[in-house]
C-alpha cells in the first residue's frame, strides 16, 4: 500500500521536476508565476495539471492554443515516480532514501537540461556537490571529499587526454562539476565505477546513433545523461558490481 502512496508523491515531484527543467536554464523564478503553457502563456488550471492523466486527456496539447506540449512532461513524471518507488523498495523510509531521492532528482532535472540546452547549471550542480559532502556528516565526510576531488581531478585528466587525442572538447566544464557531485555522493569506488558505467551508456547510443540516426560521430552529445544514468545505476548495483570486481 505504502508503494502507492509512493508512486503518487513521486508523479507530484515529477511535476515540480518539469517546473525546474523549464524554468532554471531560463533564470525564471520556480514559484512564481504559476504553471502556464510555454506557447500562449495561458494559465494551467489545476485539472489540466494533473501528472500523467492531464496529458492523456489533453493529448498531449494545450487546451487553449492547441500548441504540442513536449513528451518529456509525460517521461519525467513517469521516472520520478517509479524511481522513488524503486529508492522505497530498496531502502524503506530511511536517512539513504532521503539522500538518493534527492540525488537522483537532481540527476533527473540536470540529464533532461543539459539534452535540451546543451549545459549543465552551475545553479545545481555546485549545490549538489555542498549536498553530497553534508549528507556525508559526520562518518563519511572524508569519503565523500576523496570522492568528489577524486572524480573531478579524473575526469580533468581524460578531458585532456580527449582534447590531446581527438582534438575536440569531449567533456564539458559541466561534466567534470557533475561528475564531482556524483563522487560527494557515492565516494570513490562509486566515481570510479560510475565514470566506466557512464562510458559504456555513452558509446552503446553513440554506435546506435552513428548506424541508426545517420548523424555524424562529431554532433555535439550531452553527457550528463549518460553520467546520470550511470550514477542511478550504481546506487542499486553498486555493491554489487564492487563485489563481483574483487572476487573475479
Ligand atoms: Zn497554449
Amino acid at each position: 500500500m505504502n508503494e502507492v502512496f509512493v508512486f503518487i508523491f513521486g508523479l507530484i515531484l515529477g511535476s515540480f521536476l518539469n517546473v525546474c527543467i523549464y524554468r532554471i536554464p531560463r533564470n525564471e523564478s520556480l514559484l512564481y508565476p504559476s504553471s502556464h503553457c510555454p506557447s500562449c502563456g495561458a494559465h494551467i488550471r489545476w485539472f489540466d495539471n494533473i501528472p500523467i492523466l492531464s496529458y492523456i486527456i489533453l493529448k498531449g496539447i494545450c487546451r487553449n492554443c492547441r500548441a504540442r506540449i513536449s513528451i518529456r512532461y509525460l517521461i519525467v513524471e513517469f521516472f520520478s515516480a517509479v524511481a522513488l518507488v524503486l529508492l522505497y523498495e530498496r531502502f524503506s523510509f530511511s536517512f539513504l532514501f532521503l539522500k538518493y531521492a534527492i540525488f537522483s532528482y537532481a540527476l533527473f532535472v540536470i540529464a533532461f537540461i543539459d539534452i535540451e540546452h546543451l549545459i549543465v547549471p552551475d545553479k545545481i550542480v555546485l549545490p549538489l556537490i555542498a549536498l553530497g559532502i553534508l549528507f556525508s556528516l559526520p562518518h563519511h565526510i572524508l569519503g565523500a571529499v576523496i570522492g568528489a576531488v577524486g572524480g573531478f581531478v579524473l575526469f580533468v585528466l581524460i578531458a585532456v587526454m580527449g582534447k590531446i587525442l581527438f582534438k575536440k572538447e569531449a567533456l564539458g566544464g559541466g561534466d567534470i562539476k557533475l561528475i564531482a557531485a556524483c563522487g560527494a555522493f557515492l565516494g570513490m569506488p562509486g566515481v570510479i565505477i560510475t565514470i566506466f558505467l557512464s562510458a559504456l551508456l555513452g558509446s552503446i547510443f553513440g554506435v546506435y546513433f552513428i548506424i541508426f540516426k545517420k548523424g555524424k560521430a562529431s554532433s555535439q552529445v550531452p553527457y550528463a545523461p549518460f553520467i546520470s544514468a550511470a550514477a542511478f545505476l550504481y546506487i542499486f548495483y553498486g555493491e554489487m558490481i564492487v563485489r563481483w570486481y574483487f572476487n573475479a
